[in-house]
């Protein structure tokens, strides 16, 4: 199957120079090829999404709110169709791609309401019959760039905010699991969002610098691993963007003796090997606070043994394959590199029973413990089923070792006692926190960002702080019929 851009409204139609393959990892098989775009693939993108825009920004308030609630129902409706490409392309299993679509409708229904959020502030007579008041506008074309691990969700945080606010968009989805985004275009479009208004380019990076260069982008939303995310932050505002970098993360959980270790476990497991831990609100690190570690480990290990991994449209899987072989074996490779450094490897992941094809990208749930700071399971972003434990002395030792990590994105506390989880939120440098709740990923009315090396930019994603980015403001100082102007003043103007 071809997999091809959507520009001004149409499926490309041009002869790629290159493509990628598209596995199916649950059964290692290529089941579709991707078309790379060109930087001149992507000028044709941006000219379609220029031109929509000159009319787009013009659009009422009332006709971007009707699409959007359009193409809410239209999601709702087909979410089983869409979860069915996000398995097909991804691995994660059928629940959890539904799952996804779900948080993104959260989205939708945010955008939904962009009369309300769009609404300025007016000043009458900030002067004697002169009134003040604000507008925010769009900034043009924005340009998106996603990554493989929620191919329909992370750009839905993005793309409604976008262009409820005015702006027209182009869409750069991860090369790995290309299809969904196609599915949200061919949507949109019956939704009734004219043509060029949102756009998809697939490919690598030929095509997401010509984006970061391109004079007519205005902005860039980029989510993916910390070394691109910094790059693209650079890059873009170097070329004089604005740019919201969402990068990496390597989240802990820390659970203190007071603990409901059952709960702890729970959560540790479903947070590590949801979605093959291939997440970036995953739980990587489980932080003990003696002495509750062999206690934990020991529930934590019980609980791996009854997680079913498989095909995910099977019935009854929970956790699926990785998302390609190379990424299988990067994170394989990690399971001799942690015995090596000394820590306790206490579940195996390669040798669990699998509920699928042998070809599949598979690797079961995988348990550390004592793990140490300096050994790069614990430093490296694994992004797989690979969970560790680090023991703490204390509740202090265990803030430091969070502190210390350069990821800032999620972590969780564990523990019965409000002081202590209230110290937690208070002290702890990362950007979304639980409170006995282990992927803290905030409602769409919230906005989503980490700090340190999982954020470059200002701006967090979606809800509140979407709209800011996605706009720019104007403050308008008038007076009208106003015959006792003063005559000519060169001074500096006053207000009276
Ligand atoms: P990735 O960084 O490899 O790719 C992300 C995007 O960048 C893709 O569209 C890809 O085509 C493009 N890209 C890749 N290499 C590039 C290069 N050299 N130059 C320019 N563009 C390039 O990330 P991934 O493997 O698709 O996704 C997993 C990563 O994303 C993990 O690190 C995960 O933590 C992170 N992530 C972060 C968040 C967040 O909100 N902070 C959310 C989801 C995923």
């Amino acid at each position: 199957m071809r997999i091809t851009h959507r520009i001004g409204g149409k499926a490309w139609t041009g002869i790629a120079q290159r493509t990628g393959d598209v596995y199916d990892p649950a059964t290692g098989q290529v089941g579709g090829k991707v078309d790379f775009a060109s930087a001149f693939d992507v000028d044709e993108a941006v000219t379609a999404a220029r031109e929509a825009f000159s009319r787009w920004r013009n659009a009422s308030l009332a006709q971007r709110a009707n699409v959007m609630f359009a193409f809410r129902e239209l999601l709702n409706a087909r979410k089983s169709d869409l979860a069915e490409i996000i398995t097909a392309e991804h691995g994660k299993v059928l629940s959890d791609a539904a799952g996804e679509i779900q948080r993104a409708l959260e989205a939708v229904e945010f955008a939904c309401g962009i009369p309300q959020l769009l609404k300025g502030g007016f000043s009458e007579n900030a002067s004697t019959r002169v009134d003040v008041y604000s507008i925010q506008q769009p900034l043009g074309v924005v340009g998106v760039i996603s990554p493989f691990n929620f191919p329909a969700m992370v750009p839905l945080w993005f793309v409604p905010n976008a262009i409820a606010c005015g702006n027209t968009v182009v869409l750069k989805p991860s090369e790995k699991d290309p299809s969904a985004a196609n599915f949200l275009a061919d949507l949109f479009a019956e939704a009734g969002l004219p043509d060029g208004v949102f756009n998809v380019v697939h490919g690598d990076k030929e095509a997401v610098d010509r984006i970061l260069e391109h004079p007519q982008v205005k902005a860039v939303s980029f989510v993916g691993s910390t070394p691109i995310a910094r790059y693209v932050y650079e890059t873009g505002t170097r070329n004089g963007k604005r740019v919201q970098a969402l990068g990496g993360a390597k989240n802990h959980m820390v659970v203190l003796p007071d603990a409901d270790l059952d709960l702890a476990a729970d959560a540790a497991v479903s947070a590590g090997f949801g979605s093959a831990g291939e997440r970036c609100m995953a739980i990587s690190v489980v932080v003990a606070v003696n002495p509750v570690g062999d206690e934990l480990v020991g529930k934590i290990s019980e609980r791996i043994a009854g997680v079913h991994v498989g095909d995910g449209r099977r019935p009854g899987c929970e956790m699926g394959p990785l998302v390609t072989g190379a990424h299988r074996d990067r994170v394989r490779s990690y399971l001799d590199a942690g015995r090596s450094a000394g820590a306790t490897l206490v579940v195996d992941g390669r040798g669990q029973p699998i509920d699928g094809d042998d070809a599949g990208f598979w690797l079961g749930p995988t348990l550390f413990d004592h793990v140490d700071v300096d050994m790069s399971i614990y430093t490296d972003e694994i992004f797989g089923p690979v969970l560790s434990v680090v023991r703490a002395p204390s509740y202090d030792a265990a803030v430091d070792v969070v502190n210390a990590n350069p990821y800032g994105n999620g972590t969780a506390i564990f523990t019965n006692d409000g002081g202590a989880a209230r110290r937690y939120q208070n002290e702890i440098e990362i950007g979304m926190v639980g409170v006995n709740v282990a992927i803290p990923v905030p409602v769409s009315y919230y906005s989503f960002g980490g700090w340190k090396d999982s954020l470059f930019g200002d701006s967090h994603a979606y809800g509140p702080h979407g709209v800011h980015f996605f706009t720019r403001a104007k403050v308008v100082t008038s007076r009208w019929l106003d015959p006792s102007h003063g005559g000519v003043n060169l001074g500096f103007p006053q207000n009276t």
